[in-house]
């Protein structure tokens, strides 16, 4: 059994050690939570647990504490990919949730898996997701002041594998940040999250950079196809580099390799294994 989780980048202007440590010692206390929950969960119910819990810190830009987009609203995103059985779920910006990732969750079993806006919405509400304002006093004084350059990354995400060696991907974001409301980022998408029964990778980075490299799904394609974690994270960054993708990715294999790996510094992650826990 093995989780490894991140809590996005961490801004290399505004760096505030304090802010820093804090979501460090924030993922190290979660990790361990979701690790002891591995224990008697599948890596799909583990990936959704532990994202919730990312999502309901507010350090983090996903669920409570997200970032606040041009329009003055919150809108969240959230995948969801069972490695096991194939199927992808995932909301695009929908508002006022407290979880995103679990109406996600709630619709792993649906024909329809993805759902954005107010169809996300009404959804969630169909199936007892309560109203929740994300917004916290700190993000609503970041917008006023348009502090949001220093601010602005922080999406969370995970990949559990189980003790039956299945594995699952899940991630959560706010987005980016004053973006145009309507924009899409790569987490609710198999750029930046997927996984299959050989490999599980979450993304966080600049949504639109992740998108164009396909970066979760051509990592787990080329671990299924024979690469080593390692080698095919390290040449799918490598192709980013004609555009300056900015990118990090973290990752587990059925095969137990682990890998973690950022184009810029500062992505804060957290590794639990049975043996060793690897805090960053
Ligand atoms: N990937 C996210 C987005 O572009 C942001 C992030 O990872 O911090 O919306």
């Amino acid at each position: 059994m093995k989780l490894i989780i991140h809590g996005g980048f961490f801004s290399e202007s505004g760096t505030n050690q304090e802010v820093k440590l804090a979501k460090q010692e924030a993922l190290d206390r979660i990790v361990q939570q979701g690790y002891d929950y591995l224990k008697t969960h599948t890596a799909n119910e583990t990936v959704v647990y532990t994202t919730s819990l990312l999502e309901d810190c507010d350090l983090f830009n996903a669920g409570t504490g997200s970032q606040i987009q041009s329009d003055g609203k919150i809108r969240l995103s959230a995948a969801l990919m069972d490695g096991q059985t194939l199927k992808f779920s995932g909301v695009i910006n929908v508002e006022d949730v407290q979880n995103p990732i679990q109406v996600a969750e709630k619709l792993l079993t649906y024909d329809d898996r993805v759902l954005s806006g107010n169809g996300a919405q009404v959804f969630a509400r169909e199936h007892g997701f309560a109203y929740f304002n994300p917004e916290i006093p700190q993000r609503r004084q970041e917008y006023e002041t348009k502090l949001n350059d220093s601010i602005r990354l922080g999406t969370v995400g995970c990949v559990a594998l189980d003790a039956d060696g299945n594995l699952a991907a899940a991630t959560s974001t706010g987005g980016k940040g004053y973006e145009i409301p309507g924009r899409v980022s790569d987490s609710p998408t198999v750029a930046g999250n997927y996984a299959n029964a050989f490999a599980g990778i979450s993304c966080t980075g600049v949504g639109e950079d992740i998108v164009s490299g396909a970066v979760a799904s051509k990592i787990v394609t080329r671990v299924t196809d024979g690469m080593t974690l390692a080698q095919a994270t390290e040449k799918t960054l490598t192709e980013m580099k004609p555009f300056d993708g900015f990118a990090g990715i973290i990752g587990l294999t059925a095969a137990g390799e682990i890998y973690h790996a950022d184009t810029h510094p500062y992505m804060v992650w957290a590794l639990y294994d049975e043996e060793v826990k690897v805090f960053n």
